[in-house]
């Protein structure tokens, strides 16, 4: 079960659920089912001795495999699925007369400080749900009739640079209504879509406990159908990175045509305090974007998007100064800040990916054609969407 572990103070404490992730894999009756962020890529190899160059996406998913989840998947696959929900309803938005701007709802550090600080802006959050929301929410709905085939029941753990995300997977409105549809926020009928929450440092004191040999792992694959994942995915893992992502499908969805990825390059935009922005054109419409992460900054931001000295259409906000990249849940170096080069590991990833854009993955097709239909099809609302109105903290 659940326990907690103490600082050496007694002043700070973390859920370690180590303990029920280890139960459940040892189930029999259970099929454990496992998904990684995109910024544990870049930073699970500190905690086991690997190098960034060493400590690939391909070793992860063998390391994975060796502590013995059923199913490895890629939190980058949802990441893609994200950028199809939001990237649709921020194009539907841009159509509408809705207040300015539409805010990105990937980040429940965010999520929970605008709804406790500024609940004016709370209903200008994307309706999307997060990618390992979105994932668990797929499994759950789409590998239930093979477990239970094969006399399982599913449970969906997520490995997450975030301290964070183990309160949002708890968060009731957040689990997905019953398969085959149902109304969003059905709490009643609702099943989490993610039962247990490890963050990175817990998993590599899960591989070490175990005695996972990482380094000398040959590589393996993320598990199919919902492994594949793309460039813009793995940047969900920094800041800008969704921002990047939506704009590429948006411009996609718009025009028909990828966009040159340098004209939505949140990494060359200058690198302003409080903030980032810029404005390009997404077929005849100019969109005025911005970026920010850590809480100082985004409080600076909401401060003068209220008093009407800056106005945006979209807005990325990441708690973490930096992103995910240098989460809450990542290894720690004491006295030195690792965030920049995390970032520059997933850049790199990007850079080297075939598919760039997440309306490409091939998996994220075919869960369209095979179960959502479209994005924001009524399946697609059920499975992946929340009304952020409907819920408090
Ligand atoms: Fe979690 Fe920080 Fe990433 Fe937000 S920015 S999702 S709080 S790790």
């Amino acid at each position: 079960g659940q326990c907690v572990t103490h600082c050496p103070t007694g002043a700070l404490t973390a859920r370690d659920d180590t303990g029920c992730v280890l139960e459940a894999i040892l189930d029999p009756a259970v099929m454990t089912v496992v998904q990684v962020a995109p910024a544990v890529r870049a930073a699970w190899g500190e905690g086991v001795g690997l190098s960034h160059e060493a400590a690939t996406p391909g070793r992860l998913a063998a390391s994975l495999h060796a502590l013995g989840f059923d199913k490895v998947f890629d939190t980058d696959f949802a990441a893609d699925l994200t950028i199809m929900e939001e990237g649709s309803e921020f194009v539907e938005f841009l159509g509408s007369d809705r207040p300015r701007p539409l805010f990105t709802s990937c980040c429940p550090g965010w999520v929970r400080f605008v709804k406790l600080h500024c609940p004016q802006f709370a209903a200008r959050l994307s309706s999307s749900k997060s990618p390992h929301q979105m994932m668990g929410a797929v499994v759950k709905n789409t590998l239930a009739d093979e477990a239970a085939a094969a006399g399982k029941r599913l449970f969906c753990v997520s490995v997450m640079p975030c301290v964070a995300k183990k309160y949002e997977c708890d968060v009731p409105e957040l689990a997905t209504a019953p398969a085959g549809g149902g109304d969003v926020g059905d709490v009643a009928k609702a099943v989490p879509d993610v039962d247990a929450v490890l963050t990175v440092r817990e998993f590599d004191r899960l591989l070490r406990t175990v005695g996972v040999n990482c380094a000398d792992l040959p590589e393996a694959s993320f598990d199919n159908p919902l492994g594949a994942s793309t460039g813009a995915g793995t940047i969900f893992g920094r800041t800008g990175g969704v921002m990047e992502a939506a704009l590429r499908s948006a411009a996609f969805l718009v025009t028909g045509e990828n966009p040159d990825f340098s004209a939505c390059d949140t990494t060359a935009a200058t690198p302003e305090v409080p903030w980032m922005s810029r404005e390009l054109a997404i077929g005849d419409v100019v969109v005025r974007i911005a970026v920010a992460s850590g809480l100082e900054n985004t409080a600076k931001l909401l401060a003068a998007l209220e008093s009407g000295e800056a106005s945006f259409d979209f807005v990325e906000i990441m708690a973490c100064p930096g992103g995910c990249v240098a989460g809450g849940g990542q290894p720690i170096h004491f006295n030195s800040e690792w965030g920049a080069r995390r970032a520059d590991v997933l850049n790199r990833l990007d850079a080297a990916d075939a598919l760039r854009c997440s309306h490409e993955n091939p998996d994220v097709q075919k869960l369209y054609a095979d179960w959502l239909d479209k994005p924001l099809s009524h399946t697609a609302h059920a499975w992946l969407h929340t009304d952020q109105e409907g819920w408090q903290i």
